[in-house]
Parts: structure tokens; C-alpha cells; sequence
């Protein structure tokens, strides 16, 4: 394991947003193995796939359970998505980042934006693909959505691409051990 981001005192915050389909999840997934960092996957209210694993895609809990963290002011950020309620937790975050691992999440566009008010230290990565053509056929190619979802995420695309200008960069996930290269090399700019 490259552990060079572990070396410096400072950790660091990277939200990771994009697509649906873009490659966030598996992102996410590869960078925080290969540099030793956290990935907090968020609390979720929609029904959880056949190919999901509980705690490694997300924390499935009921409607009612996610209410209770919003008013026990447990999330750093939550948002509807897709008809659905999704947070990051406040306490697993600032748990690690106390405890000095940097942390990355994969968050909509609303929770990207809310997390830089309250933390503008926190580097926002937007992930994109070469053309939406290329998102259509990765999300059926994973599997997971139905059609209807299929086409409700691909709509929802052209409204998160215009937010785009607001993040701190923004990356083609083409090839993908590329793109986690690219992002590994974006991250360890910001270690002092
Ligand atoms: P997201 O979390 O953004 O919805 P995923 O990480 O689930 O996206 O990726 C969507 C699908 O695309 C998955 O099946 C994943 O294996 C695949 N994928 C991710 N990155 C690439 C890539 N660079 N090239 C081809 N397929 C990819
Ligand atoms: P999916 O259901 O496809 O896994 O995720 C749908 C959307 O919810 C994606 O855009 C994803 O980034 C977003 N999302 C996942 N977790 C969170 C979270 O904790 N907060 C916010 N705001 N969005 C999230």
C-alpha cells in the first residue's frame, strides 16, 4: 500500500460527486485502499439492491430512523436524491480526521456544496464520463437500478454537470486506473 498521504499531521477531506454511474462508488473504493484514507459510505433510505453488501455500499436504515439523526443534528450534510434521504455521518467523519486519517465521501451535488460552507478546506472532485452515451451503458451494465431509475438518473445528469464550475476540480473517468492516478496525483498536492 502507497501510504504517502499518512505522513503528513494534516488530514484531508475529499467529497467525491458525480453522475450517477460516473464510477464514484468504485473510485472511492480504490483511493481510499491505496492511500490509506477513510471511505465513510452515507446512511441511505431507499431499499437496498440484491448485489449490496449492508456497511460497504451504505448504512440502510428506515425513513423513520434517518429523522432521528436529522434531529439529533447527526449529519454533517443529508439530501433528498432519487426520492430517497441520504447523509454522512458527522461523527464518523470527524472521528477519523481527529484520529489523523483523511477521509473521502461520495456525495450528490447539494451535499458537496453544503459541506464546503461548513468546511471549505474539503476538496470537491467532480467525476464525469466521455459522454452520457458511456454513463447509459455503465448503468446497465452494473446492474443495480431498474430501467425507470436508470432513465430518472441520467435526467438528473444534465442538472448536476451544471454545478460543475463549483467544485475544485473535475476529472474524466475514462480508463479508470488513469483516473485513479489522476486523483491520487490531485490529493497529494494538497499534503504539506
Ligand atoms: P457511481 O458510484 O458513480 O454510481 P459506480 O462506481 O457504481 O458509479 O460505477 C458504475 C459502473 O461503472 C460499475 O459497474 C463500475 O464497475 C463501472 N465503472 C467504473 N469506472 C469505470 C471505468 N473507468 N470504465 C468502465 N467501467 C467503469
Ligand atoms: P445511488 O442511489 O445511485 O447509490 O446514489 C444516488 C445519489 O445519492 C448519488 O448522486 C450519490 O452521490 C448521492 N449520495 C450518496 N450518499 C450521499 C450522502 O450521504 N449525501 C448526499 N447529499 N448525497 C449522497
Amino acid at each position: 500500500m502507497n501510504n504517502d498521504q499518512q505522513t503528513t499531521n494534516r488530514p484531508l477531506f475529499c467529497v467525491i460527486s458525480g453522475p450517477s454511474g460516473s464510477g464514484k462508488t468504485t473510485i472511492c473504493r480504490e483511493v481510499a485502499t491505496s492511500l490509506g484514507w477513510y471511505y465513510a459510505v452515507s446512511h441511505a433510505t431507499r431499499t437496498k439492491r440484491e448485489n449490496e453488501v449492508e456497511g460497504l455500499d451504505y448504512l440502510f436504515i428506515s425513513q423513520e430512523e434517518f429523522m432521528t439523526m436529522v434531529d439529533q443534528n447527526e449529519f454533517l450534510e443529508w439530501a433528498k436524491v432519487y426520492q430517497n434521504h441520504y447523509g454522512t455521518s458527522k461523527k464518523v467523519v470527524k472521528d477519523r480526521l481527529d484520529q489523523g486519517q483523511s477521509v473521502i465521501v461520495d456525495v450528490d451535488t447539494q451535499g458537496a456544496l453544503a459541506i464546503k460552507k461548513i468546511m471549505p478546506e474539503a476538496i470537491l472532485i467532480f467525476i464525469k464520463t466521455k459522454d452520457i452515451e458511456e454513463l447509459e451503458r455503465r448503468l446497465k451494465a452494473r446492474g443495480r437500478d431498474t430501467e425507470e431509475e436508470i432513465q430518472k438518473r441520467l435526467e438528473q445528469t444534465q442538472e448536476e454537470l451544471k454545478k460543475v464550475s463549483k467544485y475544485d476540480h473535475s476529472v474524466i473517468n475514462d480508463d479508470l486506473n488513469t483516473t485513479i492516478e489522476e486523483i491520487k496525483n490531485i490529493l497529494l498536492e494538497y499534503v504539506t
